[in-house]
């Protein structure tokens, strides 16, 4: 398999260049040359498969020989070695439940998968990676622990001083070893327009090899394909028909995962992409125009999107095409009033907890399916409520309780060094270090 460039469709490369480099000349996203369909048995019989062979089959048509089968199955076991439950809300509505990896978020997954994957191609090279991330929270644990301890990987983190939870910024700063978390006096924004200059410097760029672990990245992209084929597995013991998908999208990755393996066969019904007040792309949906967005801070936060990056790979599967993409999917913004509505209902009703992104995923199914009725769907829930502790306990007046896996790594000392939002600062860093 070989991956252009959407920005230059001369540019092609392997995965092992994707997953090295990242992205493509003038920061344009890769993306596969072909859509490798699903074996129509394998499909209609997921049940019959073990998790691990389900993502191998889903990983391997994009990763070709690049890594043998044996070295692929053991990344992509090590991957998901944690449960995935597909759980019932209601009549009407499950949850897929993707936080039970180490740092309690879906990222994990993508993450899991592509230090996997950059640790194989660098085993018997002399190169350093330098994985270069900022974060509003989540991103950064889970890249942290995704990569620690790979050999040739230095991680560097920029995370926003005084506006990540507790339990996030336990996860980023208490491993060390190859993880160093800078704090940045400025916000996530700052963080973020750091990370940009670094990418784009000349001299910094001359003395290590950087790359980025966002869902730009296919090795973190693509993997995330895997828990839908895990979800339809356990959705097809109880139902005929086919779900509505809801998926809580901020960068639109985790959606687009979702909907390239709609394109390879996966029966969907239809997707939803819930958003919080970041609505660029459900505006998108119902006016055919993208107009970009300065980020407004809600609840959900890890949503804060004002240009979804992921967009231009869903355009590229539609070939284009407003009409057929209309047809896939709808997206509906949800306030913060309504997230926390939409939490306390759930628990009083149902006894279950969300937190503010599945809740947000909840709130937009069930205006899909108020629209549209006679269907039956599922949620993404992407984090455990205990990370998003003050909005949980406000709409549901029950404490969350930290679970017991976490205690270890909440005595564990925090290692961090403070920056100004200052680029000469971060250069100084990358230089000398
Ligand atoms: C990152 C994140 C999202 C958004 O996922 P995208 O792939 O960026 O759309 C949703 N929920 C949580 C908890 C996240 O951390």
């Amino acid at each position: 398999m070989k991956y252009y460039n959407l920005k230059d469709k001369n540019e092609k490369v392997s995965f092992k260049e994707a997953t090295i480099k990242g992205q493509g000349n003038d920061k344009g996203l890769f993306f596969p040359e072909f859509i490798p369909l699903f074996d129509k048995d394998f499909i209609a019989n997921l049940g019959q498969f073990s998790d691990d062979e389900i993502a191998f089959r889903c990983m391997k048509d994009f990763v070709g020989d690049e890594i043998p089968e044996y070295n692929l199955r053991t990344i992509v076991s090590e991957t998901i070695n944690f449960e995935i439950p597909l759980k019932k809300i209601n009549e009407n509505i499950d949850v897929l439940e993707l936080f039970h990896g180490p740092t309690l978020a879906f990222k994990d997954i993508g993450a899991r998968f592509m230090s996997r994957c950059l640790s194989y191609f660098l085993k018997n090279e002399k190169r350093k990676v330098t994985v270069l991330v900022a974060t509003s929270g989540d991103t950064g644990g889970a890249v942290a622990n995704g990569f620690y301890k790979i050999p040739n990987v230095e991680v560097v983190i920029l995370y926003p001083k005084n506006r990540v939870s507790k339990v996030q910024e336990q996860q980023l700063t208490a491993l060390g070893e190859n993880i160093t978390s800078l704090e940045v006096s400025g916000s996530f924004d700052d963080c973020q327009d750091l990370v940009k200059m670094a990418f784009a410097d000349e001299n910094i760029n001359t003395e290590r090899l950087l790359t980025s672990a966002n869902s730009i990245n296919v090795a973190r992209w693509l993997p995330q394909q895997i828990y839908y084929l895990l979800a339809l597995k356990q959705w097809q013991q109880n139902h005929s028909e086919k779900p509505v998908i809801s998926v809580p999208s901020g960068n639109f990755g985790n959606i687009c995962a979702g909907i390239l393996s709609y394109f390879r066969g996966l029966p969907v019904e239809h997707f939803v992409a819930g958003c919080n007040e970041n609505d660029v792309v459900p505006h998108y949906l119902k006016t055919q125009k993208f107009e970009i967005k300065k980020t407004v801070a809600t609840l959900s936060n890890a949503m804060d999107v004002g240009n979804p990056s992921n967009f231009v790979r869903i355009l590229e599967l539609f070939q284009h095409q407003f009409k057929d993409m209309q047809d896939a999917i709808s997206g509906y913004a949800i306030d913060d009033e309504k997230t926390l509505r939409t939490i306390s209902d759930v628990h009083q009703k149902f006894n279950y907890i969300l937190e503010p992104h599945g809740a947000v995923a909840y709130a937009a199914l069930k205006k899909f399916m108020h629209e549209n009725p006679g269907n039956k769907g599922l949620i993404l829930e992407t984090a455990h409520p205990v990370k998003f502790p003050e909005a949980v306990e406000k709409a549901t007046k029950c404490k969350v309780h930290l679970p017991a896996t976490l205690n270890d790594l909440m005595k564990k000392d925090k290692k961090s060094v403070e920056i100004q939002p200052d680029f000469e600062e971060l250069k100084r860093f990358l230089l000398t270090h």
